[in-house]
């Protein structure tokens, strides 16, 4: 079914999605504040609008993929008025309660709302495989489906309002965290006179194995695709593992659950990314903490 689709932040991640929508068949009528964002998307077949409320004036979903809580919750105040009776779909990364706020706003105005935020990166946004953790009704959640599917393989219900969310932080802290584990175990390995090589074809075959290891591996060697054999080029930067796991750090404090680990993942990213390590891919930790700590 062709759907009138309104997509405001064109950026890394909503270029390639909205392009995939395109591709689907679907209208889609697009804003972004960057002009070099809007040419791009154009230039894929999306319509781009004058504002982010002209994009999704005629639309039946409005779709939104920004970069924090802060642009969502100012656009729904603006996107809620300007549509009409749309399903609202946010695919950024935001906290759990914004996502809350956001729906609620959403609702109030006489709308549908589900958060739906996205594992897999640019590379799974280019190639329409990205995973979506779906919070909503069940009602909102089968409207949503077919137009995620539209842009990758897997969409997971997670549960009401704000449980993709609630998805998305956890299992990034998991990564977060599990990253720190092996980038310290090739560290130590290093001192041990341990080869790279030898740690990887034990830990990868062995209980150490996960995917910060066999995907993403932070040393250069033993998987050629992983950031690490091209300077750290990101990948999934720093900056972005400092957001999530900041957030994961404050969805801690709000609900009193006391996370050892995770805390302290977020504290050395948002450390290691302060600085230049904020746009390499987030296995760059293992330089931070080779040398003697990343914090
Ligand atoms: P990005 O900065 O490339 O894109 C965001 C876009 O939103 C920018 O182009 C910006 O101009 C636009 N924007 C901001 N405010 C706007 C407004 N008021 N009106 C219109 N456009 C506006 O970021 P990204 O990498 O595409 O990430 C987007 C979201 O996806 C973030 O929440 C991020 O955490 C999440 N995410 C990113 C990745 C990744 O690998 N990049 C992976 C998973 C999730």
């Amino acid at each position: 079914m062709t759907l009138r689709i309104g997509f405001v932040g064109l950026g890394h991640m909503g270029g390639p999605m909205a392009a995939n929508l395109v591709k689907a068949g679907h209208a889609v009528t697009g804003y972004d504040l960057a002009p070099a964002a809007r040419t791009l998307a154009a230039s894929r077949g999306v319509v781009i609008a004058d504002s982010a409320a002209a994009a999704v004036a005629e639309a039946e979903v409005v779709l939104t993929m920004l970069p924090a809580g802060r642009h969502v919750l100012e656009l729904y105040g603006e996107l809620t008025k300007a549509a009409s009776g749309a399903l609202f779909v946010d695919c950024s990364t935001i906290a759990v309660g914004d996502a809350r706020v956001a729906a609620d706003l959403a609702r109030t105005a006489g709308h549908r709302a589900v958060d739906a935020p996205v594992s897999g990166g640019v590379p799974g946004a280019e190639a329409g495989s990205l995973t979506f953790m779906v919070g909503g009704s069940d009602g909102e959640f089968a409207e949503a489906e077919p137009v995620l599917a539209a842009m990758g393989r897997k969409v997971v219900h997670c549960g009401g309002p704000g449980a993709g969310q609630a998805a998305k932080i956890c299992n990034n802290m998991i990564l977060g965290v599990s990253m720190i584990a092996v980038s310290e175990a090739f560290v130590l390995g290093e001192r041990l006179g341990l080869s790279h090589q030898a740690l990887f074809d034990v830990a990868s075959t062995a209980s150490g194995q996960c995917w910060a290891l066999t995907s993403n591996c932070p040393v250069p060697g033993p998987v050629p695709a992983s950031p690490a054999n091209r300077d750290y080029r990101a990948g999934f930067a720093a900056a972005l593992m400092a957001k999530d796991l900041g957030l994961a750090a404050d969805a801690a404090t709000a609900t009193g659950a006391r996370l050892e680990l995770g805390v302290r993942a977020a504290e050395l990213y948002a450390s290691f990314a302060e600085g230049a390590g904020g746009v390499l891919d987030f296995s760059a930790i293992v330089t931070g903490l080779r040398e003697g700590g990343a914090a």
